[in-house]
């Protein structure tokens, strides 16, 4: 699937920029830095986005359909582990995935 590149003006400086994604409150990059919005090219952001591309074509369910791998309670949204693997993701509930805490983002050194 190909995504158009749309003209984006942001809302903070003004500035347009053409890019795939943006809303009515677009943010260019500089602004979402200034402002601590995710970064648009971040592997958090990224894995993310693969995540919702692949609910899209259906590789993965709706994870509300899906039990919760840890307290096998009714599950939320996915929980990534390793971002760099952005569709090893399993299906968690708000509360067990707050208590795993943030996937790792890139190599960490062990020990
Ligand atoms: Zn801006
Ligand atoms: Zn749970």
């Amino acid at each position: 699937m190909t995504q158009k590149l749309r003209r984006f003006v942001c809302a903070n400086c003004k500035c347009s920029e053409l890019t795939t994604g943006g809303g009515i409150n677009y943010h260019c990059a500089e602004c979402r830095k200034e402002k601590g919005m995710p970064d648009l090219t971040s592997p958090q952001y990224l894995a993310h986005q693969a995540v919702a591309k692949a609910r899209k074509a259906g590789l993965l369910a709706d994870p509300k359909t899906l039990a919760c791998v840890d307290c096998q309670g009714p599950a939320i949204e996915y929980d990534h582990r390793d971002y760099s693997k952005p569709l090893a993701v399993e299906p968690v509930c708000r509360r067990c995935n707050l208590r795993r805490g943030p996937a790792l983002t890139q190599e960490v050194s062990h020990g």
